[in-house]
């Protein structure tokens, strides 16, 4: 008898770079209009998400990007009632953004209707969140949603795929200035941004198109053990609300694992080289 067989998936990070983890079982690979969908369960992370082989969201590290896309900007806005989140399929951010009681709505706009079946089958603890009486799940192009909807959200987070196929148009100019007309006067908008290590130029042109649309832009960063470098950054424009003067009493008492009021602040200190290459074209 030879040795029991071994089973990894890698994710191809850049041409010369992977993370591979070791697959316990297969539970689901399939086409869909948009992407190439998987699930697998790994000894390491438990249940893994993968779109076109980019591992989205995993059991044991999910936590920690839910939580910074949504706590840095909601305890940033005063009073946070209508929220629109793009992408973010499997629920997570929704959970998240469910935790503030002053949320009256938090609407979902998914572009692919497979992502939000298989989070209702293989992540129950994302996908519940989706089935509350607040959450409102549409399934379409989340830029030709906002296009339409005039100073309708206090807060806009963007929980997408990277820039690629459906995504891409998410990281344009015209995109982040429909953003802005969908805010409300004191409205605000997260979007994950890739990798402060790999992806500069990208988290660059982002930055730049920000700034000429959103009087205040910051960037700030998370630890995120199964994206690309494992160091994630998000940028923030926002009209009225400074992201440092955010309210820490409500911070204090959000039940999270990974985000806090200190973890809020330490978010937007960049290191040194980061901040100085960043910083640079202001
Ligand atoms: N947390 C993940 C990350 O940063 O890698 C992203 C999670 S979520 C699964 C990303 C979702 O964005 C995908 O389900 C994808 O279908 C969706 N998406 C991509 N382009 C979109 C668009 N134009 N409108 C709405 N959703 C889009």
């Amino acid at each position: 008898m030879g040795e029991a067989m071994e089973f990894w998936f890698t994710e191809r990070q850049t041409d010369d770079l992977g993370l591979s983890v070791r697959v316990r079982e297969t539970l689901l690979v399939e086409q869909t209009p948009f992407q190439r969908l998987a699930v697998f369960d790994t000894v390491q992370y438990g249940r893994m998400l993968v779109l076109d082989g980019a591992i989205q969201t995993t059991d044991r590290d999910e936590f920690i990007y839910h939580e910074m896309i949504t706590h840095v900007p909601l305890t940033t806005h005063p009073r946070p009632r209508e929220v629109l989140v793009i992408g973010g399929g499997d629920g997570g951010t929704v959970r998240e953004v469910l935790r503030h009681a002053a949320v009256t709505r938090v609407r979902l706009v998914e572009i692919d209707g497979h992502v939000v079946a298989a989070a209702r089958r293989f992540f129950p603890g994302l996908s519940r969140a989706l089935d509350d009486a607040r959450a409102d799940v549409v399934i379409g192009d989340g830029a030709a949603h906002v296009r339409g909807a005039r100073g309708a959200y206090d807060v806009i987070l963007v929980d997408s795929t990277d820039p690629v196929g459906p995504a891409v148009q998410l990281f344009q100019a015209d995109f982040y200035r429909a953003v802005s007309d969908a805010l409300t006067p004191d409205g605000l908008f997260v979007a994950q941004c890739k990798s402060p290590y790999l992806d500069r130029g990208l988290i660059r042109e982002v930055l730049d198109a920000v700034r000429s649309l959103f009087p205040i832009v910051c960037l700030y960063t998370a630890v995120i053990p199964t994206y690309p470098s494992g160091f994630w950054s998000f940028v923030l424009g926002s009209k009225v609300h400074h992201p440092l003067r955010f309210d820490e009493g409500r911070a204090e008492q959000l039940k999270t694992r990974y985000y806090s009021p200190e973890i809020h602040r330490a978010a937007f200190v960049l290191p040194r080289q980061i901040g100085e290459e960043l910083i640079q074209t202001t």
